[in-house]
């Protein structure tokens, strides 16, 4: 074949595979261009997933007719002129072929008024090669571009799109990126006519303003067990907040980091923020951070990634020490007071601030209780906690009164806060208070789930509980499954639910920490999306279910009075309990008679 020059249309398609994977780097490369024009405020509307509509608007300065009518060409940009400005430019795009590439896979509008004109000027592809249909137009200032049916006339590349809340997804967190550092900008986000968030204009300094910003983002629970902290480290500045170690979470749904205000990925980074807490949480959790590293562009190579999503430092052990040190110390000072920060949801309140007053060694613990189901929470400091172990393992209930009843059992008592002894005809048997109660639970609530016919409790009062951007949309796109575990949540607003009704059997347990656990398992289980598929909902229903069964039940520890040890032994000794609990515990050891004249030699 001879060598042929490509045609621009061949090259802007092929830019176009560059630039443009999939729907949310349309969105990234608009919004871009938006705050690059000085918006304060920016819309985007997409419906379904961006596949069929992106419309992103802002109130930024607009273009003069002969600038739109350039934009869309290749290499078409306002923002570079020589070599040297290469180096120095500090706008988002540089290459001058987002619009060029966008425009040559899509139908594509673009409607802008610069301020003061009494006119603006619309450009629209009429389908047919360098054919651009141009006109004016009454508009507001600013520019709106419209994206209709992206990659139409690319199947190959059409293909590859995932479904629409998969994409929907990746656009949620370029924007939410994009919100956290840019909290002057006002940024509304509507998805098939939903506002999905409406981020006001955060006014203040520059730390205000980001607090205000990051609050909006995570919502107002996780933001109040944060801490804030900004320091200047040799060439580094570091800002930004993260959770107290009592407040980390199950996933690392809430993790964000931004270098020179870019959303960057980069593994030095977040394994000196993990070491920063190490020892301080537990190993399978995970800290909420947004944090921004500021540095001289010269110490940054951002070309690592084609979309700049990874970075390498020059000096990566400095950073390395620097980001660990900070973290290290704001953490350790955190720990110190997270116990004074009243906030709502804060399981962890009594947490004794004493504790802490000595400087906390590499070793150091906080008291976290593993429970079965692999998850770590952490303890209540309590008195207790002081005593020795042995006066109150050693404590036994004994309860004469009972006599062995007709069923053959009677209750001595609860031993070590744990495990309820019972004398039966043929010997003693020991039962986990906890393994036991949650395979009543467990059993209870399948068993009605598989009937369908759950039984809510509608609470006195509804409970407010505030969510991430993330959080959020989980419980949006999944309120059926939360039904069918006989949650009844609504959504308020676009930053919390209302819980109106709970199952019954919870009814009285933190009904706040079941569900963030649920949540957590969607994290866990529906990978991109955040949208169960069938096997996974499966997943997730058990899962929640012996989450619910596991908060649920009386826990290691807790001293039950004599009625609830009756009900709990009643239940088990009555029922056709399965012998475990559903992590796979056993519940009970018997030693029957036998077994004991055979240890004594009788
Ligand atoms: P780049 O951003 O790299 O310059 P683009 O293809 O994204 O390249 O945009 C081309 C040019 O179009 C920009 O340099 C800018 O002058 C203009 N432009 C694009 N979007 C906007 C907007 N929202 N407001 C004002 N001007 C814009
Ligand atoms: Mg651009």
């Amino acid at each position: 074949m001879p060598v042929k020059i490509l045609d621009d249309n061949l090259i802007n398609k092929i830019a176009a595979g560059e630039v443009v994977e999939r729907p949310s780097s349309v969105v990234k490369e608009l919004v871009e261009n938006s705050i690059d024009a000085g918006a304060k405020f920016i819309i985007v509307d997409i419906k379904n997933g961006g596949m069929d509509l992106i419309d992103v608007s802002d109130d930024g300065f607009g273009m003069e007719r002969e600038d739109a009518r350039m934009c869309v060409q290749r290499h078409a940009t306002s923002k570079i002129e020589s070599i040297e400005d290469l180096y120095s430019i500090s706008s988002f795009g540089f290459r001058g072929e987002a619009l060029a590439a966008i425009s040559a896979v899509s139908q594509f509008s673009l409607q802008t008024k610069k301020k003061g004109e009494m006119s603006g000027v619309m450009i629209l592809n009429t389908g047919i090669k360098d054919n651009w249909e141009i006109k004016e137009t009454g508009c507001p200032s600013g520019t709106k571009v419209r994206i209709e049916s992206l990659f139409y006339n690319v199947p190959a590349r059409k293909k590859f799109l995932k479904s629409s809340a998969t994409e929907f997804n990746h656009i949620l967190n370029i924007l939410v990126n994009i919100a956290l550092v840019n909290p002057s900008i006002r940024i509304k986000f509507i998805h098939n006519g939903k506002i999905i968030f409406d981020y006001p204009l955060a006014e203040g300094d520059s730390e205000k303003s980001f607090g205000q910003r990051v609050k909006a983002v995570l919502g107002n629970d996780n933001f109040s067990n944060m801490a804030y902290f900004c320091k200047e480290a040799g060439e580094m500045i570091i800002e930004g907040y993260a959770s107290y170690p009592a407040n980390v979470k199950m996933n690392r749904g809430q993790q964000y980091l931004f270098v020179n205000n870019r959303p960057v990925y980069n593994n030095i980074v977040h394994r000196a923020i993990y070491n920063g807490y190490r020892n301080l949480i537990p190993k399978d959790m995970h800290p909420m951070f947004v944090i921004k590293l500021d540095l001289e562009p010269e110490m940054v190579d951002v070309n690592v990634h084609p979309r700049k999503m990874e970075v390498k430092f020059l000096r990566q052990q400095d950073v390395f020490k620097t980001v660990e040190a900070v973290i290290r110390e704001i953490v350790q000072n955190q720990a110190n007071v997270s116990s004074q920060i009243p906030s709502e949801n804060n399981n962890y309140q009594e947490f004794k601030p004493r504790q802490f007053n000595h400087p906390v060694s590499s070793n150091f613990r906080l008291p976290f209780k593993k429970s079965c189901d692999g998850s770590v929470r952490a303890m209540k400091f309590n008195q207790e906690m002081l005593g020795s172990e042995k006066t109150q393992a050693k404590e036994i209930y004994s309860n004469d009164k009972q006599e062995i009843n007709d069923k053959n059992w009677k209750i001595l008592g609860q031993i070590n806060k744990l495990y309820l002894v019972i004398d039966t005809a043929d010997g003693i048997v020991l039962i986990d208070q906890h393994a036991a109660h949650e395979r009543i639970i467990y059993d209870k609530l399948k068993d009605s789930l598989e009937k369908e016919d759950y039984k809510h409790q509608q609470l006195l009062a509804p409970v407010k509980l505030e969510l991430s951007v993330n959080e959020m949309k989980i419980v949006s796109g999944n309120l059926e499954i939360f039904n069918n575990l006989g949650f009844e949540l609504e959504e308020f607003g676009t930053t919390a639910i209302m819980i109106q009704s709970v199952p019954t059997d919870i009814a009285n347990k933190n009904i706040i920490e079941i569900i963030k656990g649920i949540i957590n398992d969607f994290f866990d289980c529906c990978k991109d999306d955040l949208k169960a598929d069938e096997k996974s909902l499966e997943a997730i229903r058990n899962r929640a279910i012996c989450y619910m069964a596991c908060r649920g039940a009386v826990k290691a520890g807790d001293s039950l009075p004599y009625e609830e040890q009756e009900k709990l032994v009643m239940q088990f000794m009555d029922g056709d309990i399965k012998p475990t609990c559903p992590h796979g515990r056993p519940i009970s050891k018997k030693l029957t008679f036998d077994e004991i004249a055979k240890y004594f030699k009788r």
